[in-house]
This record gives structure tokens, sequence and C-alpha cells, in this order.
């Protein structure tokens, strides 16, 4: 009998690469805590169809890649196509990118690429918007741009307090309105428009009821799952989305309810800040609730501030919802692209009050120049307010756990060591 071998596409060594990856991020999430929310298996399927089986969410719909949270989907979806976020949590992507661009890059960027690079996509966007926020963004969208996609550059100010800036976005935004209206062939209409923020407002709103639970002493989910919810919106139907989040809610109600607690009962409680974790690079929250603490709030990109202000509209008429989109986004980014970002630290310190935090996880992705270069001044922030903080480095690749983990036990130990005192 002859036995026939077929020959893997370099296509198909990637999708296992990557599937091999989320499989054994999934299962330590599911697998090293106890009890998970019933209503996180929606989203563990999601993350296997789409990282294990490469399923297609969005057949027949236009897509349209995003490289960074500041490229309002309100609009997109208006314009009945489906925003989606392209920054990318795949070492064996980072891989690729990596000989593509300097060593010294930040890993998100050189996933991003990388991705690009190889066309592993589920769903291939059809466009990409690349907001000139970070310099490494922008010049990625360029590359991007080389390798045949076609991709709009969106021009984002690097200050937000001025009137200035905030008039420069607002136009930015409207220009990307009309281009977009017109590369798509579909009218942004008034109608459209509305229900559309009211139905990324709604998502938003659901997020802050869930996230609020965690103000609990007993927290109803651990800080992994709720990246694993949040990295979702990424990519999900959004209908879906928010269908599971709902059943999330409710059933993290009644676990509040019930007393039930997903940490151990003297957990630390810390918010963690930084380069933003993407599935499957959720490394550092995992060290960290493996290590006895649990996440309880994050001020992260992948996170808490996808969902950050809502659309404030004064006239429901489509120039002052536009702009009122607009100043949703610049209000509500905290990234340390911006030249001075008080409101970053005052963010931080909010989450540790309301939370009851006991202490700040900050992390940074090696090559990223601006999360390194805030580090101190927030920790000099945290210093003030009398909140333990620690700085790591890290990036997408396997090694160093040790190093890593050694560090977050021993930060973690005088967290326990603190709190023993004060009781
Ligand atoms: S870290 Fe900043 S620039 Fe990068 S994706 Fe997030 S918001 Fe955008
Ligand atoms: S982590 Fe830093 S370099 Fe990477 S996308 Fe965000 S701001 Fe840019």
């Amino acid at each position: 009998m002859t036995r026939e071998y077929k020959i893997e596409t370099p296509q198909e060594k990637q999708n296992r690469h990557k599937a091999m990856e989320a499989v054994a991020m999934l299962e330590k999430i599911k697998h090293d805590f106890k009890e998970p929310p019933k209503a996180m298996e929606y989203f563990y399927n999601l993350y296997e169809d789409v990282y294990c089986k490469h399923k297609p969410l969005h057949e027949n719909k236009i897509k349209v890649g995003t490289l960074c949270i500041q490229v309002p989907s309100e609009i997109i979806h208006a314009l009945d196509a489906v925003p989606l976020r392209l920054c990318n949590g795949f070492y064996s992507d980072d891989e690729i990118g990596g000989d593509l661009l300097p060593s010294k890059s930040c890993p998100l960027v050189k996933a991003t690429v990388g991705q690009f690079y190889s066309g592993n996509f589920s769903d291939k966007p059809d466009m990409v918007i690349s907001p000139t926020t970070c310099d490494q963004k922008a010049k990625s969208g360029a590359i991007i741009e080389d390798m045949g996609y076609s991709l709009y550059d969106m021009e984002f100010p690097r200050t937000k307090e001025s009137e200035e800036s905030r008039e420069y976005w607002r136009r930015s935004v409207r220009k990307f309105s009309k281009e977009l209206s017109l590369d798509l062939n579909k009218k942004l209409t008034r109608t459209k428009l509305k229900e559309s923020i009211k139905k990324v407002g709604h998502a938003q709103h659901l997020y802050h009821q869930i996230t609020s639970l965690r103000q609990n002493q007993n927290v109803p989910i651990l800080g992994v799952d709720m990246f694993l919810v949040t990295n979702a919106f990424f990519f999900d139907k959004l209908e879906n989305w928010t269908k599971g989040a709902t059943a999330l809610l409710s059933e993290l109600k009644q676990r509040v309810e019930n007393d039930f607690n997903a940490a151990k009962k003297n957990s630390p409680r810390v918010v963690y800040t930084g380069s933003p974790p993407i599935f499957p690079n959720l490394k550092i929250p995992l060290l960290i609730e493996q290590s006895d603490a649990v996440v309880v709030a994050d001020e992260t990109c992948s996170s808490n501030r996808m969902f950050n202000d809502m659309v404030s509209v004064d006239e429901w008429f489509l120039y002052d919802m536009v702009d009122g989109i607009a100043d949703r986004y610049l209000k509500g980014c905290t990234c340390p692209i911006f030249t001075k970002n008080n409101d970053r630290k005052r963010r931080i310190i909010d989450l540790v009050k309301k939370y009851n935090a006991d202490g700040v996880v900050y992390q940074a992705f090696a090559g990223c120049q601006v999360y390194e270069m805030e580090q101190r001044s927030v920790l000099e922030a945290m210093e003030k307010e009398g909140i333990p903080i620690i700085y790591l480095e890290s990036d997408y690749s396997p090694s160093h756990l040790g190093q890593l983990t050694t560090r977050i036990e021993a930060f973690i130990e005088s967290l326990k060591n603190r709190k023993r005192k004060k009781l």
C-alpha cells in the first residue's frame, strides 16, 4: 500500500504554528485556575474557531483593517463594513516581522507586519487604516502598503490638551468619513451613524458594568479571562460580542450575589498598565495570576482604553455626530505617544482607588520607546501616592520566563506582606 504525503504550504505551516500558540494559551487559561464562568465558553470557542480552525467570521462583508484603537469603529459600522483591529500578539508572526524590521522594533509592530507579509488572516482585510499614532505604527503602515495592501494614513495629533489639536483631529475624522464613504461607495447617513453610535455605546456600557463588578472584595472573574473578552472585541461580530458579554454580565452578577471569589481570599489586587496584552501574548497577566495575585483593572489599549468615554452629541446631526466621535477617541486616548500624558497617571491612580488595588504592574514591550520613556514619570506619580509599582520589560518570546516569574513573584510577595501588616 502506498501512503500519500501532503507537503505543507508555508501558509499551512504558519497556521499550524499559530494554532499551537493559541491552544497553549487557551489551555492554561481554562485549566490553571478554578472554575471559569460558564459564559466564557463562548469566548474560548471563538478563539478556537478563529485561531485554531481559521474560520472566517465576516464572509461577504467589506473588512476594514485598523492598526490602532484610534480608528473610529462607529463610522465603519455605519458604512456597512466590519472593523478588524489587526494589532497582533503572535510570536510566530513576530519572528516573520523580525526579518523585515529592525530587530529592536516593538514586537506588536513586528507581529503585525509579519502577519501581513505571510497573509495568514482568517478574515483578510480589504483595506487598512493606519493612524499616525506611534512612529513604529506609522512606518509599518508604509511597509504594509508596499506589500500591495490598500492603505489609508489617518493623521493623529501628538498633543491633546489644545484646541488646535482637537480641531486637527476633528478634521482628520471628517476627512476619513468622507473618503471611506467614497471608497466603499456607501452613503454615511444620519440614521445609520446614530444606530452605530448606539450599538458601540451599548457594548461600552456592558464592558463597564462587567468590569465594575471587579471592584467587589470577591472578584467574580480573573484578569486573563477579561483580557480574552476585550481582545475578542477586535474581531468578533458586534452583535455576537454583545450577546456573549450580556450572558457573562448576568452570570457574574450571580457570582457576586453568591460571594464567589475567582481568586484566593487574600490575593493581592493588581492594576495592569503599559504595552497592550494581545492574545495569545497574555503571558504577564497569566504570570501575575499564576503567582496568586489577581488583575482587577487595567489601563491598556487592548482592554479598558477601548471602552473609555462615550460619544457625546448635543444635536443628532451628521456632522455633530462625526465631531462627537472624534472627541471621544481623542479624550479617551492615554497612549504615551502624546507629549504630555497626565491623564494616564490620573487614570491609573483612579483605578487603584476605585478597585481597591494593592499595587500596579507596568509592562513595556522591549523596543517601545514611548512606554519605556514614560515609566519614570508614572513610577514617580505612584510613589507620591504610596502605591507600590513594578516595571517589567518583555517581548513575545517564550524564553526569559524564569526571570520574569521571579520578579513578579517577589513583587506579589511584597504586596502580601504589606497587606498582612495593614490587617
Ligand atoms: S499602544 Fe498606542 S499606538 Fe499602539 S495600538 Fe495602542 S493606542 Fe495605538
Ligand atoms: S507598544 Fe509602543 S511601539 Fe508598540 S504600538 Fe504601542 S506605542 Fe507603538
